[in-house]
């Protein structure tokens, strides 16, 4: 199946289950991608560059304008029923309508009155696994609805829209990067993004990656994660006693953090991103060269976000030292925040496809958890599908 084959097939899903629940024709069905990120983590809130990919998992949602109140039916595959939403209601319920609702409270807030609207959602991303499911839901809807009444929904101002709803509503204080990759992917492209301005640069990118998961929790993460910012804002903090000038930590250089008097969690965390930054541009520019990717940056970043950021797990650790010595495997890493989540795999597709067989057994031996793998390629970012 191809990757448009593959969009089409969830949009088609979205159509019946629209059908199913509301009867009748959508009048629109749009779709949005999951990600994967290569290479360049934890620097999207210091002001550094990352390379996502949009994949082919994607989130599908069909909609049709309703007469009468303001209000939302939407339904999601496998969430057991329609829900309403209220426009004039909007509030956290702490459940999966809280990321369209997100979107709402997004729209409504800009002055649009967004009439009564039937909804319905399916997707064939794994949700809660790191490949970012609820940026995918929010960039589909979100699209869906201004492309239904008839509003600009151009790609990178409706991310920036998606990442504030998920930020302020559902309460997540995610960067940019997940919902820019859902809405603005291309397909063959990795996108080298920077995030304060927003830019994005396509870089070529034919291969496939295997994404494994863990099958952890990752209940840390939240608590961590606050906790790494608050690190890195502490660091900016002491460069800039230094460098006054230095306005984010990763346009800080790794003589800066040396020099900087700090005690050393802050260094370490400074000396993951400003390397981190280091190690996206060459990959940027091996890739953007034609070259495969270079899998010793994919190792080193690991070895960063393990040794310097403390953000990986014995589970992660397990996977990236397992896969290496494997003949055709060119590195490994952990993707997403870490604490949990996936690892991706770079090599030979024959060398990646052959693993997809043999590793979730051994990590069931080892672990004794059952993992999912993946195998996924560049793919668009959001999309009308019909
Ligand atoms: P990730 O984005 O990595 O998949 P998150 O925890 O950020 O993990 O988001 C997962 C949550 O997003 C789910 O628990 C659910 O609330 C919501 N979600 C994502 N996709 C869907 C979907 N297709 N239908 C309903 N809810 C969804
Ligand atoms: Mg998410």
């Amino acid at each position: 199946m191809t990757a448009r084959e593959a969009g089409r097939a969830v949009a088609e899903d979205a159509r019946r289950f629209f059908a199913k629940s509301f009867g009748g024709d959508p009048t629109l069905v749009v779709s949005a991608a999951g990600r994967v990120n290569l290479i360049g983590e934890h620097v999207d809130y210091n002001g550094g560059i990352a390379l996502p990919i949009a994949i082919q998992r994607r989130t599908a949602v069909a909609v049709r304008v309703r007469d009468g109140a303001r209000v939302t039916h939407i339904n999601s595959g496998g969430t057991g029923g329609v829900l309403r939403i209220d426009h004039g209601k909007l509030a956290r319920r702490r459940k999966w309508t809280d990321y369209p609702s997100g979107v709402l409270d997004q729209l409504v807030g800009v002055g649009i009155n967004v009439p009564g609207l039937d909804v319905a959602v399916a997707s064939d991303i794994p949700s809660g696994s790191g490949l970012s499911s609820s940026a995918a839901l929010e960039v589909a809807f979100d699209f869906a609805v201004r492309s239904a009444l008839g509003l600009d929904a151009e790609p990178v101002a409706l991310a920036l829209e998606c990442q504030r709803a998920e930020r302020q509503f559902v309460g997540v204080p995610c960067g940019a990067m997940d919902q820019l990759s859902a809405a603005c992917g291309e397909q063959g492209h990795a996108m080298l993004m920077q995030f304060a301005p927003v830019q994005m640069t396509p870089v070529p990118f034919a291969e496939r990656v295997l994404v494994v998961d863990t099958a952890t929790p990752r209940s840390l993460r939240a608590s961590a994660y606050s906790e790494r910012v608050a690190e890195c804002q502490t660091a900016l903090a002491a460069i800039q006693r230094l460098a006054p000038e230095t306005a984010t930590l990763a346009s800080a250089s790794l003589e800066q953090v040396e020099a900087a008097e700090m005690p050393d969690v802050p260094r370490r965390r400074a000396r993951h991103v400003v390397s981190e930054c280091q190690r996206v541009r060459r990959v940027a520019e091996a890739l953007a060269s034609g070259a495969g990717f270079p899998g010793a940056e994919a190792n080193a970043s690991h070895a960063s976000l393990r040794d310097d950021y403390d953000c990986s797990t014995p589970e992660l650790d397990w996977i990236v030292e397992h896969v290496r010595p494997v003949r055709g495997i060119a590195g490994a890493r952990l993707t997403g925040a870490g604490w949990g989540g996936c690892a991706i795999v770079f090599g030979e597709a024959s060398a990646l496809e052959a693993l997809t067989e043999s590793l979730p057994p051994a990590y069931e031996r080892a672990i004794g958890r059952a993992p999912r793998t993946w195998l996924v390629g560049a793919d668009d970012g959001v999309r009308i599908e019909a």
